[in-house]
């Protein structure tokens, strides 16, 4: 919603060029564009700093979204630290099946923990290109952004006032729980939506991974995952109940469920360890057209959300940030439109294409475990051709590591 009237009670207004909500992997990377291009912002963040350094979620990124990042100089730590991969594992039918995806694209992903990339772009931001970042607000409101004259306003923390900045331009980089979404006006906006029915156990072991790539269990009891977030901590998933207790899930009955899931012949015991997260995330998507209202572009799992199946999301965060980060630039700098007019269109092409494949690897990974013996044998089909034509080997490749020339 927009609030019309903006009524500060701080003795003066603020004027920048743009202010950015969120303080995650996308408004933090237009954050640093922005500074780079000597171009003023405020980014205001609901957490503290310490919170969005150690808020653990995603690990893969994608080649092209590392080097969108190096690019802008954004990504030091990263090249240096980042484990790369190469293959990863379908496990089924009791046996490992490997797939070479770099052999066959010359591509491949990252894995670097999305606390230490976030670590990483907030020092950028405000210690290294001296960007005015502000944690712990409250109350975010968006005032006039339908006008030429948009604000944004908030209680500080400190002194519980609340502080207006105007601006030219607001980007709703606030995630899939944010206030910016609900600023757009609900007659020109679609929300397309699609729930799997599916709940995935998230969990994080302090337990070192128990192979060298990312594991794909397809399992009658459900699907399992297995990948590396650093040489001590491996993330796990295990399919269940949308909406089920995390309580439910005692530590023996997690590993129990993991080594049965996963299991391959000749394959080594899983390492356990303590569960350090525990968390039941039902798995949705959400994708909001356009992603533009007047002076308010939304980025990230703001504008579209694609569950965790494909490990697509902050990939997708990053892209939008790269595209709203230039485009400003362009605008405020050089006057150059192009790049905001086309930027909802230019973003939502790279999103349907990954919600698609979310869906179809949603098949693949749900269709054993469904209780339909129809849905299972072509689960078992689909799976059985990765392996055995090169053409769907590469049609796989390119989309599971995003590869594609266009959108
Ligand atoms: P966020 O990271 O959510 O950042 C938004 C920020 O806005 C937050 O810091 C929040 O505190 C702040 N905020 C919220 N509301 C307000 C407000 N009102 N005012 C001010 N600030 C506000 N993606 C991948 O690409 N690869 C993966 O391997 C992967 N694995 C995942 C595993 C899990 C378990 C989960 C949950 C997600 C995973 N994702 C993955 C998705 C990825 O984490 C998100 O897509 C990504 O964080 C989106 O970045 P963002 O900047 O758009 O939003």
């Amino acid at each position: 919603m927009t609030h019309s009237s903006p009524h500060a009670n701080s003795p003066s207004p603020q004027r920048v060029p743009v202010v950015v909500i969120g303080a995650g992997p996308a408004g933090l990377t237009v954050g640093n564009i922005l500074r780079a291009a000597s171009i003023d912002c405020v980014v205001l963040e609901a957490e503290s700093r310490k919170f969005i350094e150690q808020r653990p979620r995603a690990g893969v990124i994608e080649e092209w979204a590392v080097r969108g990042l190096e690019q802008r100089g954004l990504a030091g730590n990263l090249l240096e630290r980042a484990q790369r991969h190469t293959m990863c594992e379908f496990r089924f039918g009791g046996r490992g099946h490997r797939f070479p995806y770099t052999e066959l694209t010359g591509h491949h992903h990252f894995v670097y923990p999305q606390p230490l990339l976030v670590t990483d772009l907030v020092r950028e931001y405000a210690d290294v290109r001296g960007g005015d970042i502000r944690f712990g607000v409250r109350d975010v409101r968006l005032h006039n952004t339908d006008t030429d004259r948009p604000s944004v306003s908030y209680l500080c923390p400190e002194t519980g006032r609340r502080q207006l900045i105007h601006c030219d331009f607001v980007a709703g980089c606030d995630g899939a729980r944010g206030v910016t979404r609900s600023a757009l006006p609900p007659e020109r906006t679609r929300i397309a939506r699609h729930d799997y029915g599916i709940g995935w156990l998230a969990l994080l072991a302090e337990a070192p991974p128990s192979s060298d790539c990312v594991l794909f269990g397809v399992h009658p009891h459900g699907f399992a995952g297995h990948m590396a977030r650093s040489p001590e901590v491996t993330r796990y998933y295990l399919q269940c109940p949308p909406g089920d207790d995390p309580e439910n899930w005692s530590h023996e009955r997690v590993w129990t469920e993991l080594r049965q899931r996963l299991a391959a012949a000749d394959a080594p015991p899983l390492t356990e360890g303590r569960l350090l997260e525990k968390r039941v995330l039902d798995m949705h998507d959400y994708v909001v057209e356009p992603m533009v209202s007047g002076r308010l572009f939304l980025a990230g799992d703001a504008a579209h959300l694609t569950a965790p199946i494909a490990a697509k999301g902050m990939n997708l965060a990053l892209h939008d940030a790269f595209l709203l980060g230039d485009s400003l630039a362009a605008h405020l700098t050089k006057g150059d439109d192009s790049g905001l007019d086309g930027y909802s269109e230019a973003c939502l092409r790279r999103v349907w294409d990954y919600q698609e494949f979310s869906q179809w690897l949603s098949d693949v990974y749900h269709g054993t475990a469904s209780g339909d013996p129809y849905r299972a044998g072509t689960t078992l089909a689909r799976l059985r051709r990765l392996f055995a034509s090169p053409a769907a080997a590469a049609a796989f490749a390119e989309q599971y590591l995003g590869t594609a020339a266009q959108f």
